[in-house]
């Protein structure tokens, strides 16, 4: 475990982007997209706060394991889980745990709704259904929509409690004509249908960051929101500006200078020997390929008190070194902090490494590992 290397998160801020978010979409509900270990930010902390201090009532996650898990955290309290895709490999050997845990299942496959609907127990828990509208990824046919209301029927259900699909390209611009507005059209002819034959359906989304961020998809009465509740916008960076999002990373990594030395132009460092492409200083950080700083960010630059500095050779497993076209020792006092992202959006995107591989903010987060505590904060 870390000490002085920390992902420190303020709760605060949170409560600021969840304010945010609904002053975008105030007549929708949210469901609160925590998969992953809430992007990274620790599951249950992130979504007890959700729950008692933003009265958030729904959460989405992944897979039976995450949603089974905050069920044991966080027994006590009352909340609406849908798991999303991993549902599980064998879903029928799994009905206990979704019955006896109140979690509830996004069916995507004509061989879970069979099962579903042929057993009775599962009339308690809200029905679910995810369609396939041209991401084609997950879902139930759209062209299976007749069958799916013949099942229905057949099993004495006239009611869909939530009806769902996913959009594809919301990171991209959202244009008339587009792939998001095709798969929507879609959408609504699939909900219009089991209307017209005589199926309710209660609630419905499809707005994940990317459409929020664009206004599209608000008619449904739900939202499901997942990475900028936790800061940053989710569009692709070439088209940022139609993003309505203004919110703040509600996460700061930090870590701090185990060592820095002043080097001279073509003097090797670290592992491989790599040299320094100049005269200046090297500081080497708390943080490597074993807190998730993966070795992928080669070469990315990284600000410290105004100065960019660039990671030199590889990403250790434990440290860093980064490089600084300086002669300026004084730049780093001994043992100080080393901020690689803090609550301007604008820091996840400068730690990034221009024409090579490209990292989402998405993944900077999920990369984090365990060695990296995660410390909860209200600054306001
Ligand atoms: C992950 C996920 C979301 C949230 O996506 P963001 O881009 O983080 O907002 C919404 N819906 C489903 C089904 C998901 O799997």
């Amino acid at each position: 475990m870390r000490h002085k290397t920390k992902l420190v998160v303020d709760l605060d801020l949170l409560a600021g982007n969840f304010d945010l978010l609904k002053s975008l979409c105030p007549l929708n509900t949210v469901i609160f997209v925590v998969k992953a270990n809430a992007y990274g930010h620790g599951l249950v902390p992130i979504v007890r706060f959700a729950l008692e201090e933003l009265k958030v009532a729904e959460f989405g996650v992944a897979t039976l394991g995450e949603a089974s898990y905050l069920r044991r955290k966080l027994g006590h309290l009352d909340f609406k889980i849908y798991v999303f895709s991993d549902t599980n490999l064998d879903f029928q050997s799994c009905e206990e745990a979704y019955l006896d845990q109140n979690i509830i299942p996004v069916v995507s496959n004509k061989t879970d709704l069979d099962f579903l609907l042929k057993n009775r127990d599962f009339f308690d828990l809200p029905l679910c259904l995810k369609f396939n509208t041209g991401m084609n990824r997950l879902g139930l046919p759209v062209e299976s929509v007749e069958e799916v209301v013949e099942a229905l029927k057949k099993s004495g259900r006239t009611r869909i409690n939530h009806l769902m699909s996913q959009f594809g390209c919301a990171s991209l611009p959202i244009t008339d004509g587009g792939p998001c507005a095709k798969q929507y059209n879609r959408f609504m002819e699939v909900k219009d249908f089991f209307k017209s034959s005589g199926v309710e359906v209660e609630g419905s989304s499809m707005a994940n960051s990317g459409a929020i961020e664009q206004g599209f998809a608000l008619n449904e009465t739900h939202v499901r929101p997942g990475l900028i509740l936790y800061g940053p916008s989710s569009l692709n960076k070439s088209c940022l500006e139609l993003s309505r999002w203004k919110g703040r990373n509600i996460s700061q990594l930090e870590t701090y200078i185990i060592n820095s030395f002043v080097v001279e132009k073509g003097q090797a460092v670290g592992y491989g020997g790599i040299k320094a492409p100049d005269d200046g200083v090297v500081a080497m950080i708390a943080l490597g390929y074993g807190d998730g700083f993966s070795d992928r960010i080669m070469g990315t630059t990284l600000r410290h008190k105004g100065h960019l500095g660039t990671i030199l050779g590889r990403v250790n497993m434990d440290m860093t070194q980064v490089f600084f076209p300086t002669a300026d020792l004084t730049l780093f006092a001994e043992k100080e902090k080393f901020i690689i992202w803090g609550h301007d959006p604008q820091d996840l995107l400068n730690y990034s490494c221009e024409g090579q591989v490209q990292m989402i903010p998405y993944e900077k987060f999920c990369h984090l590992t365990q060695r990296i505590p995660r410390i909860y904060v209200r600054c306001s």
